[in-house]
């Protein structure tokens, strides 16, 4: 499928009925950037698990999805024109489109580096249409500049999934030499979260189900949990599975990444850690009710815990450029905008490897 520069029209993928995972191919007319903005023919994108829950009104809170709703917020494609007044990035430039596709970056949190919490954040496929099309529009000063040696279909599930991994790790203070647990690091999120650890130096347990060991351990993991191996209901502090974590680490880990939604990893994540150990929270449980431990075990361990929704622009700088020197290998699958709900459909059956990359060409 292509749009040649002729055309006046171009594919899109909407979800068609929101709350179900109906989702449709249409056709749209191309739209004209805007002041600040630019508009961008989008090659790929990822398909993050956070849009499921967008699709479906997975997120307890948050308004209702429209019907109609371009999702996406893995984007990577090419600046094709600029709006008024725009002089970078400059038309033929490689860019990527992020979860927060803007920020006013004057607000508290924008001025502390968290732009994704900006008081008038834009979120890509959430109320802006996203990148599960063509044509976006996106604007110029939040668009992130893809390094040359990284190939965009590769680069589509760092824009989330790496910028978010690689931000925990580095907000969490990982330094040299430090135990990282991974939770969840056979998956799309965990996959990359051992890649950073190794990448900045750190030494990585993952922790995950038997059938990920290969491939965590193919990904550079010192050592392997099978959280299956163990009983699921113990009280945390007599954890086996916690029990065995710290003797593997001798004493314990510096840096929990919690990728896994699982809430029993959460109960019982405060007895991995060690002396000023920090819990870094990414993964959403679905109850709220989840985490262990005491104020008196934080303050004799001097602990900390952390939430990281996603990274600000240098951040994605700083992701991107490691990748680029080769040190990441995104696992994904690249398939047709078509497919998307049955994407959806193995998602929420849990039965994808790796990450799905749609193919907008
Ligand atoms: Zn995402
Ligand atoms: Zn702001």
């Amino acid at each position: 499928m292509s749009v040649s520069d002729s055309t006046s029209s171009y594919k899109a993928v909407i979800y068609a009925d929101p709350p179900s995972t109906k989702t449709e191919v249409v056709d749209l007319d191309i739209p004209e950037p805007d002041v600040g903005q630019v508009l961008v023919r989008l090659h790929y994108s990822g398909v993050c698990h956070t849009d499921y829950s967008f699709c479906t009104n997975g997120f307890v809170g948050a308004p209702p999805t429209m019907k109609g709703q371009i999702g996406g917020h893995e984007g990577i494609g090419e600046v094709v024109k600029l709006g008024p007044g725009v002089v970078l990035p400059a038309v033929g430039t490689r860019v990527g489109i992020k979860y927060a596709a803007d920020a006013c970056l004057n607000c508290e949190p924008c001025l502390l580096g968290g732009e994704t919490s900006c008081t008038q954040v834009k979120i890509s496929g959430f109320y802006t249409p996203g990148t599960f099309q063509q044509y976006c529009l996106t604007s110029a000063k939040y668009a992130t500049v893809i390094p040359d040696g990284l190939p965009s279909d590769a680069a589509a599930p760092l824009m989330c999934a790496g910028i978010t991994v690689y931000s925990a790790l580095t907000r969490g203070g990982v330094k040299p030499g430090d135990w990282v647990l991974v939770t969840g690091a056979g998956g799309g999120l965990g996959h990359l979260g051992v890649q950073y650890a190794r990448a900045l130096g750190a030494r990585v347990l993952a922790v995950d189900h038997g059938s990920k060991e290969d491939l965590c351990r193919s990904l550079g993991a010192d050592e392997f949990v099978d959280f299956s191996q163990f009983p699921a209901n113990e009280p945390p502090g007599e954890s086996q599975m916690a029990a065995r974590i710290r003797e593997l680490t001798a004493g314990g880990v510096k840096i929990a990444l919690m990728c896994s939604s699982n809430s029993g990893t959460y109960e019982q994540a405060v007895y991995w850690l060690r002396f000023r150990g920090t819990i870094v929270c990414v993964g959403v449980p679905d109850n709220a009710a989840v985490m262990a431990g005491s104020p008196m075990m934080f303050l004799e361990k001097e602990l900390r815990m952390i939430g990281v929704k996603t990274a600000n622009r240098q951040e994605a700088v700083e992701t991107l450029a490691l990748a680029a020197k080769g040190a990441i290998k995104t696992h994904f699958e690249v398939r047709p905008m078509g497919e998307l709900t049955q994407i959806f459909e193995e998602m929420e059956k849990g039965m994808l490897r790796g990450r799905v990359v749609l193919d907008l060409r």
